[in-house]
């Protein structure tokens, strides 16, 4: 999978993907993640990649002629156009269902807005699909697409172990993953439920199964009332 995002604060972005299991992933070739510099295209005399709204009012527009020769540059590089989103609080919102459903396309072109937003004319022209991180306003694009790229990164093929470390967490099936503990045994008089100590496969599934419907009902009855609607 290769992912193209564009943005005005690409070493926000740069800083993110560099780390962790994301950054490894991008060494190893299990995913090829660019960032790319929208000023970089914006070939006015001052680089201007921003301007008043017409009309009046507060803040500054993103221009639509950086962003459009930004995304035909990345056409050129994959020559076809990639899956386009712009990460926007008018969006659907998030989930793992999505998260999925992205992770099968070749190529996704990420679009962070700034300021008071984007120039719809562009938006209208290039974008596929528009995304939100949830019903609040952030100061920008990239923190939602940094969400949304390692929401899908981390269930490509080579990047985790394997696809049980994705699949058994909470949402892949539509509940909430049952409590985990490590070392040591007993902490601060709090001992690990027995039954994990047991060594016993079966009944430490049985106990992971029973805990998942627990949690979820307690944390998420919303989600809890749609599992057992579908199951
Ligand atoms: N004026 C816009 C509105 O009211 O819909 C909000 C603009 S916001 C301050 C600036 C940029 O941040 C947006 O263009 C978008 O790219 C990003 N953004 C803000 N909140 C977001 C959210 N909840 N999900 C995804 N992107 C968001």
């Amino acid at each position: 999978m290769r992912i193209d995002i564009a943005t005005l604060f690409p070493e926000m972005c740069e800083a993110v993907l560099s780390e962790s299991i994301i950054g490894r992933a991008r060494k190893s070739g299990a995913v090829e993640i660019y960032c790319h510099n929208i000023r970089d295209y914006a070939f006015d005399k001052h680089r201007r990649t921003d301007d008043t709204p017409y009309g009046g009012g507060m803040g500054m527009v993103m221009k639509a002629e950086p962003i459009f020769l930004c995304w035909q540059a990345v056409c050129e590089s994959l020559q076809e156009k990639p899956w386009s989103i712009y990460l926007s609080p008018q969006g659907h919102v998030l989930n793992q269902a999505k998260t999925m459903e992205l992770s099968h396309r070749e190529n996704l072109f990420l679009l962070c807005g700034h300021y008071e937003g984007v120039d719809q004319r562009v938006l209208d022209t290039i974008i596929d699909e528009e995304i939100s991180v949830g019903d609040y306003v952030l100061t920008g694009g990239e923190l939602p697409a940094l969400v949304l790229a390692d929401s899908i990164v981390r269930t490509c093929p080579g990047v985790l172990p394997n696809a049980a470390c994705f699949e058994e967490e909470s949402h892949f099936h539509g509940l909430l993953e049952h409590p985990q503990y490590t070392k040591p045994d007993t902490w601060q008089g709090q001992s690990v439920p027995e039954v994990l100590l047991s060594g016993h496969h079966l009944k430490i599934s049985q106990w992971r199964t029973q805990e998942s419907l627990r949690v979820t009902q307690e944390k998420r009855p919303d989600l809890y009332q749609a599992w057992l609607d579908k199951n």
